[in-house]
């Protein structure tokens, strides 16, 4: 039982990632079939990324949904899932607090809380008496004869969102878009921004025609969209 840090691996991408998105745009103005021209040596790849960065910055962004990232994410919160899950266009595969048993768990500790020394041993104090009550709970529906996941999933209720957990995201290029969108900007909560940025720097690196210029939404539009009052500063807010 202890503190984690957070863990952001690429599982696997779209293969032909620029060609795909390249020629699924082709095909909506082209007499060719899309069958037959995909992974055609005549286009060039530099020509191709051109192509898919002018269509990124024209926002016309349904041939982005083609292209998919699939993530692994580790040592992050039940607090920072249960908001990840809140965006519908993506796919998620999470740890069962009812098929693995939380005999030893970790947790995340916010960073104001751990730098205060006093507040961090009341935090730190109060994931062990949960575990101690989490593993007592067990211990006496076992004497009722319920066990494994049928007892798992009614004592995982005294579990605390800072327990840490695992889960498998996949998202196709728009959503990611979008995503980065909501949680790059200042005002998401710091968990699920530091997840964020970690995924834009992967998908950076991975696919730039489509995420060089991605962020918070205030990144493109150059003014913050939530108000003088929810500003950071780094753009100006919209008057
Ligand atoms: C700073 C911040 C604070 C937040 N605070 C709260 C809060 O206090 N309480 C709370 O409940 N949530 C909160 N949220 C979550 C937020 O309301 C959204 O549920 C979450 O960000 C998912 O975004 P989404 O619905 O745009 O995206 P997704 O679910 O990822 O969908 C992507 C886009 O698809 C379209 N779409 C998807 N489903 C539908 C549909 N059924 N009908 C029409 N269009 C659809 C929309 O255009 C949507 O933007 C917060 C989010 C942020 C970033």
């Amino acid at each position: 039982m202890g503190k984690v840090t957070m863990n952001v691996k690429l599982l696997e991408m779209s293969r032909n990632a620029i060609s795909l998105i390249y020629v699924a745009c082709r095909q909506c103005y082209s007499e060719k079939f899309a069958g037959e021209v995909f992974l055609d040596s005549s286009v060039n790849i530099e020509k191709q990324e051109a192509f898919v960065k002018s269509i990124v910055a024209s926002g016309h962004q349904s041939p982005l949904e083609h292209v998919k990232f699939t993530f692994a994410i580790e040592g992050v919160s039940r607090a920072l899932t249960h908001q990840l899950v809140r965006h519908r266009i993506a796919s998620f595969s999470q740890q069962s607090q009812r098929y693995v048993k939380e005999k030893d768990f970790d947790f995340i500790i916010p960073p104001v809380i751990e730098r205060n020394p006093e507040a961090k041993n009341e935090f730190e104090k109060l994931m062990a008496a949960i575990q101690q009550s989490y593993t007592k709970l067990l211990a006496f529906m076992g004497q009722d004869n319920i066990s494994g996941e049928a007892a798992n999933q009614d004592a995982r209720f005294a579990l605390p969102q800072a327990a840490e957990t695992k889960i498998v995201v996949t998202m196709n290029c728009r959503e990611l878009l979008h995503f980065f969108q909501a949680r790059c900007c200042s005002r998401a909560q710091w968990e699920i921004r530091q997840l964020a940025n970690m995924m834009l720097d992967i998908c950076k690196e991975k696919l730039p025609a489509v995420f060089s210029e991605a962020g918070a939404k205030c990144e493109t539009l150059e003014y913050c969209p939530e108000g003088e009052k929810f500003c950071c500063g780094k753009f100006p807010a919209k008057a």
